[in-house]
């Protein structure tokens, strides 16, 4: 077996004999630890017919580790200097795909059905670009795609909002959206020496496993999130004087809004990070008359 590409030694081969200089606009921290790489793809949970959906490659430390560990890897990279790099690095893997593209600009499911066309279980695994991971997450959750779950590498300070309980002060309308789809665990916190360049925040690894069904069912996904992110809209006021100031007429509302929180069993002085998911579809429902 080729060595790791994730040693420092070999990683700093690598950039140096391709002249590469980092993109900080692009995200880009590369991970130069083996253990932490293999942590990662052990959390995916995949097995020889699994699928993997990677998201910025790099340089291949990761694509490397996920193309031993399942049937087959398919890699977005936006960087186009990478992709002479990648064909080096990765040539000993027959089972890796690159694909030169904006990963929020593709058509990740139509990749996906070219791509994958006998395998059934498949997970996303990135070490995402931390000044999009927010939108990626959001992209791959909205378009249904049939994947398992997604394990990723981002900033802890998103990691814990994505995974907060109600009544922390973490959670808010992205703990919502995502767990509305997935259920969202904290796997591992990472330090900053892992990486080259170093990044200046902190790191996690979250697991989000796919629910079979939301979490919540709800008559109109839009306004159940439109309602949650209202709620959220100044931290410090009560849920009421969210909904009034943030929902369209809301103020002119003010009597059927507080209708819809009795009916839902709501006291109209919680704060909106007091409520739980099935709350929240409690009261989008109780509302959703009043706004359409
Ligand atoms: N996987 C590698 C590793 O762990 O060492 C690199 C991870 S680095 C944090 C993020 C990677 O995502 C970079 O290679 C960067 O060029 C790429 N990238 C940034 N924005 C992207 C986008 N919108 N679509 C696809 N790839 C992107």
């Amino acid at each position: 077996m080729d060595k790791d590409i994730a040693t420092p030694v070999r990683t700093r081969a690598i950039l140096e004999k391709y002249g590469f200089s980092f993109k900080k606009s692009l995200g880009q921290n590369f991970l130069i630890d083996t253990n932490i790489l293999k942590k990662i793809v052990s959390f995916a949970e995949l097995s020889e017919s699994s699928g993997a959906i990677e998201i910025g490659p790099g340089i291949g430390a990761l694509t490397e580790q996920l193309a031993r560990s399942s049937k087959k890897v398919v890699a977005f990279e936006i960087d186009q200097r990478l992709l002479p790099i990648l064909q080096d690095t990765l040539s000993p893997y027959e089972n890796v795909k690159v694909i030169h593209k904006d990963v929020l600009e593709a058509d990740v499911q139509m990749v996906m059905e070219e791509e994958f066309q006998e395998i059934n279980d498949i997970m996303v695994v990135a070490n995402l670009p931390y000044y999009v991971t927010t939108p990626i997450i959001m992209k791959l959750l909205e378009d249904r795609l049939p994947i398992r779950g997604i394990v990723c590498m981002l900033q802890k300070e998103v990691a814990d909002r994505i995974s907060a309980k109600p009544g922390t002060k973490e959670y808010g309308s992205l703990s919502i959206a995502i767990q509305y789809y997935t259920e969202a665990e904290t796997v591992m916190i990472v330090p900053k020496t892992v990486f080259v360049p170093q990044p200046n925040v902190d790191s996690a690894v979250i697991r989000l496993t796919k629910r079979e069904k939301p979490a919540v069912v709800v008559k109109d996904e839009d306004f159940f999130f439109q309602v949650t992110k209202a709620s959220f809209a100044q931290r410090r006021k009560t849920l009421l004087n969210n909904l009034t100031s943030q929902l369209p007429n809301g103020k002119e509302k003010k009597e059927e809004i507080l209708t819809a929180l009795s009916a839902s069993g709501i006291e109209p002085v919680r704060r909106g990070e007091t409520l739980s998911l099935e709350e929240f579809g409690r009261l989008a429902d109780e509302l959703y008359s009043y706004f359409h």
